[in-house]
């Protein structure tokens, strides 16, 4: 199996350290706003990638970080009016709401800067006691000059950068590529105690520590969109290879960027839908099959035409599962059967070459079309045949693409639906008795896990969706 590392430049064969154990880091949102539907390309990159993994049978710890304490969350707690702990939990709330929707598998862990201020600062203890970094009046910065190996992620080069680096308003750093580690309290804004006074952690340190604590000194894939390659990327190689003399992580994977307008989708910039607005419109299936359309790495433009030709891919495929469900299968011998093991050959090969989704849905594609017409030339379909393409299925589109194409007809006959039934039920009562608080409540909380009531004359039905 190839990986495309960022740090080598080259597609790698894939050894984990200690197979058939992964350590996968990503670094995940920060927690101030709801997140874009660019973000959601990386977080589903990610997920893909852990996924097929899994697939391959690997033994995955996948661990991504909320920072939850930033210059960004503290102007969002003044805007709003709320402590920076109730903005952040507001929207970690709202993350694991979406990535939910939008078939996200959880993450083993999901470490928060401010849980982990005793690393955090023992980390950055170790730099300055190893001559790494500098304190100057309360704030620490890490001394980029001190480390040899910097810039060999990014490809720059400490002297590029220096020429190039804008005019710093900070005078206290020795040298403008010098970043914090650690910063001085300001007045009103959260703090903690360490050994140079109170003050609060610079992001890069964060997911090193956090790296470091959840997953060991070295980790096997550490996953980012491709805009933190620099300085992010390259700071946490600094600090956490200085740190522990040994390599930070073995493979570097970038995603691309999400346009819009031939431009990166970004909270600055403006141009930007969140992705709960999208999954308002469109089938978190459909938003899937998008995304692996196109090669993870690579750029890949948004637009509401884009999403809607991707909803008739998905219905193409659910047209097919369909129709696979209605047909009863037969024991009868001598039928013709249908060889499809060169479908997942293809598939897989795709997967295999670092993570080629758009090869391995041509897989799929070419799978559908085939056993459309399969279906179309036989009256009789054997038992196993039928066994075997839900299987394909299942496993190609489900579990490693995250799209679901049974669940709907699943969802229909299951437990799940008898008990939503009982809520409904129980919602009916306590209108009845005027409880319309408990009514609403019910409603509410159905909503939340993606089951819409809706009422008529008729009664109350449901739907499960997020669309
Ligand atoms: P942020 O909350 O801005 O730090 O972003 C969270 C993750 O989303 C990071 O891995 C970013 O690199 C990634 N990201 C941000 N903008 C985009 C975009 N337009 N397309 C793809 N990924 C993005
Ligand atoms: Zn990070």
């Amino acid at each position: 199996m190839l990986i495309f590392n960022t740090l080598t430049k080259k597609k790698e064969e894939f050894i984990p350290l200690n197979p058939p154990k992964v350590t996968i880091y990503v670094c995940g949102p920060t927690i101030y706003d709801f997140f874009h539907i660019g973000n959601a390309r990386t977080f589903v990159s990610a997920d893909i990638i852990r996924r097929y993994l899994e697939y391959k049978n690997y033994d995955v710890m996948f661990v991504m970080n909320l920072t939850d304490v930033d210059d960004k969350l503290i102007k969002k707690s003044n805007e709003e009016n709320l402590p920076v702990e109730k903005i952040a939990q507001k929207y970690a709330e709202a993350f694991f709401e979406d990535i939910a929707k939008l078939g996200i598998k959880k993450a083993n862990v999901y470490p928060k800067a401010t849980e982990h201020m005793t690393e955090i600062i023992d980390l950055i203890n170790t730099l300055v006691d190893k001559g790494f970094a500098y304190n100057v009046d309360g704030n620490v910065f890490y001394d980029v000059k001190k480390f040899k190996g910097y810039g060999k992620l990014s490809g720059k080069n400490v002297e590029d950068l220096e020429s190039g680096a804008r005019v710093e308003i900070n005078e206290d750093k020795q040298n403008p590529l010098d970043f914090s580690l650690w910063k001085k309290a300001k007045l009103g804004e959260p703090f903690w105690e360490s050994p140079w006074g109170n003050g609060r952690p610079g992001w890069h340190i964060e997911c090193s520590a956090m790296s470091m604590k959840h997953l060991g000194q070295t980790i096997d894939i550490h996953i980012g969109g491709s805009d933190l390659v620099f300085p992010h990327h390259e700071n946490e190689i600094a600090q956490s290879e200085a740190a522990c003399n040994t390599e930070f992580v073995k493979y570097w994977i970038h995603c691309g960027f999400l346009n819009i307008n031939q431009e990166k989708m970004s909270k600055s910039l403006g141009n930007f839908f969140t992705a709960r607005e999208i999954l308002k419109r469109f089938n978190p299936n459909a938003i899937r099959l998008f995304f692996s359309q196109t090669h993870f790495s690579g750029p890949l433009s948004f637009s509401d035409e884009l999403l809607e030709g991707a909803e008739k891919g998905l219905e193409k495929i659910y047209n097919l599962v369909q129709r696979i469900e209605s047909i009863a299968p037969s024991n009868d011998s001598g039928l013709i059967t249908f060889e499809q093991e060169r479908y997942l050959f293809a598939f897989e090969s795709a997967m295999d070459d670092n993570f080629n989704t758009s090869q391995a849905l041509a897989a799929i594609y070419d799978f559908t079309r085939d056993f459309n017409k399969y279906l179309s030339k036989n009256e009789k379909v054997p038992v196993e045949v039928l066994d075997s393409a839900k299987k394909f299925l299942k496993s190609t589109l489900t579990d490693v693409l995250g799209i679901q194409v049974f669940k709907e007809a699943e969802n229909r006959n299951s437990k799940e639906d008898e008990l939503i039934k009982l809520f409904i039920d129980l919602r009916t009562k306590a209108k009845l008795e005027k409880n319309y608080k408990l009514a609403d409540e019910i409603r509410d909380n159905l909503k939340n896990i993606g089951v819409i009531l809706e009422d008529s004359k008729e009664g109350t039905t449901y739907k499960i969706s997020s669309k």
